[in-house]
């Protein structure tokens, strides 16, 4: 597909070292949060969580579509609100299959001893979702939110994690961005990757068109602005250049350098490098079946050696105040499409994906038609007899349901959340 679209160029990630991006796994559509960009429908708290052996058997798509070292989103709703033993299972089959596990949380339930549940089950990453889009209590501001940031930091301290954290970006914050990046700047390796996703006119949240003046160019120069450096985006891509960007900075003694300044090189490195295993977990152990790779591969050695002098040169004052010690810090800013103004060849391109009951489909698709995938019955193949999953009233049953419910009594709907309650700040519930 990328071929036809003109997109299986250097540096292209998709097609060529993963099929996918990544693939969001909904395990329920409940959340303790209203942000006010949620993607979520007015509809999704009158869903029940899906059985089990149901959501197993998505990992199991997942996985026969995919393969090993796919990318999988843990996600919701809020995935803690799930049963923890049954969080932990979805978790356990994940790794079982060789693919990746990330917890997507707004961290209100992700303890400590959770994680470490989680991490004892196969969890790769945690992708902690933190701004004022949450409208949390006592934090007016993203720079006030560095608080719970931290705090949240702390939970992972020491496990093997990969942390990222998830920024929306919109009208109200947009000027904030740079502070929310040096917040990051100056936890480099703790944070692995911070992803910025831009506000879109899509689910039950109050706010809905983002203005003129927020585009991925204008993202990446605020971030570039907290980063104190300049970053070059285009060097690596993600499926449709519409819709992410992506860059890898170098840390050291709390300053960032762009890594991948050299396009040429990124693409060559990407290419040549396809099949070796990122590991993000363990970063030692990779980099050590990277120098182990590098060694059967001499003629890479002049331009690999080339760019560690640049940079080394670059980096030398900051190298020696940090006793060589580098880090790693990962930016993306995603480009979500309003639910309105989608577009067929970004769909037909998605590099993220979310799996349902007829397989993986475009994550952007899936938030703007969310009631026809979440109300809809689900066949469970359990026995040969027709059983089916009624997501609204929580049963199965062999009592034949409307396919094509897009729309449930207000009775059922449970909590009012977004534009059908009048917004008042969040409880305190960190
Ligand atoms: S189509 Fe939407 S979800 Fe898919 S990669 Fe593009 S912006 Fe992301």
């Amino acid at each position: 597909m990328l071929d036809k679209l003109g997109l299986a160029r250097p540096g292209q990630q998709m097609g060529q070292r993963w099929p996918i991006g990544c693939v969001a796994l909904e395990i329920t559509q409940r959340c303790n949060l209203d942000c006010t960009l949620c993607y979520l429908s007015e509809n999704s708290e009158a869903v029940k969580d899906i059985p089990l052996d149901v959501v197993l058997a998505r990992v199991d798509r997942i996985y026969r579509s995919y393969g090993k070292n796919t990318d999988v989103q843990v996600t919701g709703g809020e995935p803690t609100l799930r049963k923890s033993d049954e969080l932990l299972a979805i978790v356990r089959r994940i790794h079982a299959l060789g693919m990746r596990a990330t917890l997507m949380t707004n961290g209100i339930c992700a303890t400590r001893a959770l994680l470490e549940e989680l991490v004892a089950a196969g969890l790769s990453d945690v992708a902690f979702h933190v701004d004022t889009t949450q409208q949390r209590r006592g934090y007016e501001t993203e720079a006030e939110l560095d608080t719970l940031r931290q705090r949240y930091l702390d939970r992972a301290a020491g496990l093997p994690l990969s942390v990222m954290f998830n920024t929306t970006v919109h009208d109200g914050n947009f000027d904030q961005i740079p502070s929310v990046v040096a917040f990051f700047r100056s936890r480099a390796g703790q944070v692995r990757t911070a992803s910025f996703q831009l506000q879109a006119d899509i689910g039950r949240g109050v706010r809905r068109r983002r203005g003129p003046g927020i585009t991925p160019d204008t993202a990446a120069v605020q971030i570039e602005q907290g980063a104190g450096t300049s970053i070059q985006f285009a060097a690596s891509l993600i499926g449709h250049p519409s819709c992410s960007r992506y860059s890898m900075c170098l840390a050291a003694n709390g300053n960032l350098y762009d890594a991948f300044d050299n396009l040429h090189f990124v693409s060559t490195m990407q290419k040549a490098t396809a099949a070796v295993v990122f590991d993000r977990t363990r970063p030692l152990a990779t980099a050590g079946r990277l120098a182990l790779w590098l060694g059967r591969h001499p003629i890479l050695w002049p331009r690999v050696i080339s760019w560690l002098l640049r940079k080394g040169w670059e980096m030398r004052k900051d190298l020696v105040a940090s006793r060589g010690h580098v880090r790693t810090l990962s930016f993306v800013i995603h480009n979500f499409m309003d639910g309105r103004r989608l577009e067929e060849d970004r769909i037909a391109a998605c590099a993220f994906k979310v799996v349902t009951d007829d397989g993986p489909v475009s994550m952007c698709l899936h938030n703007a038609r969310r009631d026809t995938f979440i109300l809809r019955p689900i066949r469970l193949h359990r026995t040969t007899l027709p059983l089916f999953w009624d997501p609204v009233r929580g049963v199965e049953t062999t009592e034949f349901i409307e396919p094509a419910r897009t729309d449930v009594d207000a009775s059922q709907r449970g909590r009012q959340k977004s534009r059908s309650r009048n917004k008042a700040p969040q409880p305190a519930n960190v």
